[in-house]
């Protein structure tokens, strides 16, 4: 376990499942966490109001950036409603629910607003287990991003992504290890469909949450 006690963090941070294990385990890891909730079009602003709700509790202290450019350069069913949301994978491609360049732009604001503020670390709850395989989750585009973002800014920013190598079963698994298992498990929404805990049971966000869970469930 990394220890930077000394040190505070921001946590890019969306009220998910993902974020919000991420959030505890920066709240263990550094003397301080922050909490940095993008909004740029979603459409669900509910969520928005769920992630202020979680960090109140985490007593982390919560920015909300607003930058709804971000849904104005490539379509995407995120942002877009009248795009259907793909169900599965299309063959060699990415589901439409990819937003091209969010990640790179989301670390972008989260170290220039690190850099005001004088912190160096960077937490994002990104998985490259995750199903679908979007290329700004992986590891090699993570070190990437750090290098550049060193190079932009002349720092020593340090980027984490705790939840790198784990698929969602194991997501579970760290989410209980830090006490907040209910807390996840009840509070946060990762559902496409804007429905809280649990979920809609049939989107593409649910249906790979509640596998997880199950699987996890299994081997308590
Ligand atoms: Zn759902």
């Amino acid at each position: 376990m990394f220890n930077y006690k000394n040190e505070e963090a921001i946590v890019l941070f969306s009220g998910g499942q993902d974020s919000t294990t991420c959030l505890y385990w920066a709240k263990q890891t550094f003397k301080k966490a922050h909490a940095l909730c993008i909004l740029y079009g979603q459409r669900h602003s509910l969520e928005v109001d769920i992630a202020r709700n979680i960090a109140e509790e985490a007593g982390v202290s919560f920015q909300l950036l607003d930058a709804p450019v971000i849904s104005q350069l490539a379509p995407n069913s995120l942002t877009d409603s009248s795009i259907e949301m793909d169900k599965e994978q299309p063959e060699g491609s990415f589901p439409n629910t990819f937003v091209p360049g969010r990640n790179l732009l989301f670390l972008t604001f989260a170290a220039t607003i690190a850099y005001a503020k004088n912190i160096r670390h960077l937490v994002i709850g990104v998985s490259e287990a995750d199903y679908s395989g979007y290329p700004d989750c992986r590891d090699n585009f993570i070190h990437s991003a750090n290098a550049t973002l060193n190079l932009a800014m002349d720092k020593n920013f340090r980027i984490h992504a705790p939840l790198m190598s784990l698929d969602k079963m194991g997501v579970w698994r760290v989410a209980d290890e830090l006490g907040v298992f209910d807390v996840v498990r009840n509070k946060t929404l990762t559902c496409y469909n804007g429905i809280i805990g649990e979920g809609c049971g049939v989107c593409p966000a649910c249906l790979l949450r509640n596998k997880g869970l199950e699987k996890y469930l299994s081997t308590k």
